[in-house]
C-alpha cells in the first residue's frame, strides 16, 4: 500500500504543514489512512494527524469527511458533544502523491481495547451507562442538530478521552515531543523500521489471540489487562466519519460493519438515523457482557445474512411479515409467509434471559437494562427511540445524584489512562 496512490510513508520527526506539525509515532491505521500522533508546534499540544492515501477515490472520500467534520466542529465550538474535533486540514505532497491530511484532537484507546483490557468480561453497569451517555450525546447532536448518519458505529470507532493533557503533563503521559528526525540517522528510516518490526511482531501475536476481532491500534500497545477498571475516566468520543453521510444525501446501500448492521440494511428497505441506534444498542450490550451480541456465520446452504436475521429473531422474536418481505433483498431470505427460507428452527432466547442465564446478571439489572434496550432493537426502524429519547430513559438516569457531576474543564487533547499505563 506504500506506493503511488497509497499511504504516505512517515518517519518520526517528519514535519508537516510547513513544519507546524511533527510526527511522533503511529497511532493506528485503516483502509484509507495512517494516523500519527503529532506535535503541534504552534499550540504546543499533541494532535492526531490522519494522512489519507492519495489516489483520487481516497482523496475524494477525505474531502467528504472534512466537509462533515467541519460542520461538526462549527456546530460545537465548545467541543462538548462527544464527537472528535477537527482542528485543521491541508494537503501534503510526497513520493506517492498528494495526500489530504486531517488534524484531529488526540484521543485515547478505543472501546474495543477497553473490552479487551477488561478481558471480555462483564463490565459494571454504571460504567456502561457513562459510556452510553457519551455515545447518545454525540448521536443526538449528529442526528437532530446536523442531519448526519454515522453509519459505522462500532467499538473501534469510539475512543476514550482523558483529562490528562500530555503536553502539560509529560511525566504522567510518558510523552515528550520529538521535534526533528532522530540524530545519526540521515533518513530516519532505520530506527523506525526496527521499531516497526518489533511492533508488527507484537501486533501479530496480539492479533492471533483474538483472530476474529480487528484491533484498530494494530497491537501497537498491548497493556497487561488489569484487575479492575476503577479510576479509568470513562468519557469517549465518536470518530471516523469516512463513511458518514447527510441523511438526505445517502450514497451507499450497504452500510455498517457486519455485527452492528441493522435489519433494514440487510433487507435493503431504506435506512435513516435509526440504523445508528441499532448499532448503539449492539455496542451497549457488548460493553456490558464483554462479547459481541450478533456474530453471524455463513453455513451449509445459508448465507451470513440469513444467519444474521435468524440470530436477530432468536433474540427479539419473529420479524413482522410486512417488514420481512418489504425490502429489495427480502426474497433472498424470506418466503411469502415471512419465514426464513433456509433456517427453519429458531431457538428463542430473549435478551433479559440471555443476560441472566449466560452472563449472570441479577434479575433486576437484566430486566432494567433490557427494558432500555429492547425498543432500540425494534425491527421497525421508525419505532426505535431517538438518541434524545434514550437520554431521557429511566435506565440512563439511574443512580443520578441530585447535584450533577462537575463538567470536566479540560476538553483538549488527552491520553487515556490505558495508553498511559501501557506507555510506562
Ligand atoms: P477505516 O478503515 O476504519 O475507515 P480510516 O482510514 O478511516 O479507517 P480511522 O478509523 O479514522 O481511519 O483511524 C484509524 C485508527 O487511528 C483508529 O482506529 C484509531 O486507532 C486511530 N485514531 C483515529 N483518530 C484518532 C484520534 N483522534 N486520536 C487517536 N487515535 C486516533
Ligand atoms: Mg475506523
Ligand atoms: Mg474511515
Amino acid at each position: 500500500s506504500y506506493r503511488k496512490g497509497g499511504y504516505h510513508a512517515v518517519r518520526i520527526g517528519d514535519p508537516f504543514a510547513a513544519g507546524r506539525y511533527v510526527a511522533q509515532r503511529k497511532l493506528g491505521w485503516g483502509q484509507f489512512s495512517t494516523v500519527w500522533l503529532s506535535y503541534d508546534t504552534r499550540s504546543a499540544n499533541y494532535v492526531a494527524l490522519k494522512i489519507q492515501k492519495s489516489a483520487a477515490q481516497f482523496a475524494q472520500a477525505a474531502l467528504h469527511e472534512i466537509e462533515l467534520l467541519s460542520a461538526i466542529a462549527n456546530g460545537d465550538p465548545s467541543n462538548s458533544k462527544c464527537v472528535v474535533h477537527l482542528i485543521d486540514h491541508f494537503k501534503h505532497t510526497g513520493p506517492n502523491g498528494q495526500h489530504p491530511c486531517m488534524v484531529l484532537e488526540f484521543l485515547g484507546d478505543s472501546l474495543l481495547r477497553l473490552i479487551k483490557y477488561n478481558r471480555y468480561r462483564v463490565l459494571d453497569l454504571s460504567k456502561v451507562r457513562k459510556i452510553c451517555r457519551c455515545i447518545l450525546t454525540a448521536l443526538d447532536y449528529l442526528h437532530r442538530e446536523l442531519g448526519i448518519i454515522h453509519t459505522d458505529l462500532k467499538p473501534e470507532n469510539i475512543l476514550l478521552v482523558s483529562t490528562i493533557n500530555p503536553a502539560k503533563d509529560p511525566v504522567r503521559s510518558g510523552l515528550s515531543p520529538v521535534l526533528e528526525r532522530p540524530e545519526g540517522n540521515p533518513n530516519g528510516a532505520v530506527t523506525v523500521n526496527i521499531n516497526e518490526i518489533k511492533l508488527k511482531r507484537k501486533a501479530k501475536r496480539a492479533l492471533a489471540k483474538i483472530a476474529s476481532r480487528r484491533d484498530s491500534m494494530g497491537g501497537v500497545l498491548s497493556p497487561k489487562p488489569e484487575k479492575s477498571l476503577d479510576g479509568i475516566n470513562l468519557r469517549c468520543k465518536i470518530v471516523d466519519f469516512g463513511n458518514a453521510c447527510w441523511a438526505d444525501k445517502q450514497f451507499a446501500e450497504e452500510i455498517q460493519t457486519r455485527q452492528y448492521r441493522a435489519p433494514e440494511v440487510i433487507l435493503q428497505s431504506g435506512y435513516s438515523y435509526s440504523a445508528d441506534m441499532w448499532s448503539f444498542a449492539c455496542i451497549a450490550v457488548e460493553l456490558a457482557t464483554g462479547e459481541m451480541l450478533f456474530t453471524p456465520k455463513g453455513g451449509q446452504g445459508f448465507s451470513e445474512d440469513e444467519d444474521h436475521l435468524a440470530l436477530m429473531m432468536e433474540l427479539l422474536g419473529k420479524m413482522p411479515r410486512k417488514i420481512a418481505i418489504g425490502g429489495t433483498r427480502s426474497k433472498d431470505y424470506f418466503d411469502r409467509h415471512g419465514d426464513l427460507k433456509r433456517i427453519r428452527r429458531l431457538k428463542f432466547w430473549p435478551l433479559d434471559r440471555l443476560l441472566v442465564e449466560k452472563y449472570k446478571f441479577s434479575e433486576s439489572d437484566a430486566c432494567e437494562f433490557s427494558e432500555f434496550l429492547c425498543p432500540l432493537f425494534d425491527f421497525a426502524p421508525e419505532k426505535r427511540p431517538t438518541a434524545q429519547q434514550c437520554l431521557q430513559h429511566p435506565w440512563m438516569n439511574q443512580g443520578n445524584s441530585p447535584h450533577k457531576e462537575p463538567v470536566e474543564e479540560n476538553l483538549d487533547v488527552g491520553m487515556s489512562n490505558l495508553q498511559i499505563k501501557a506507555a510506562k
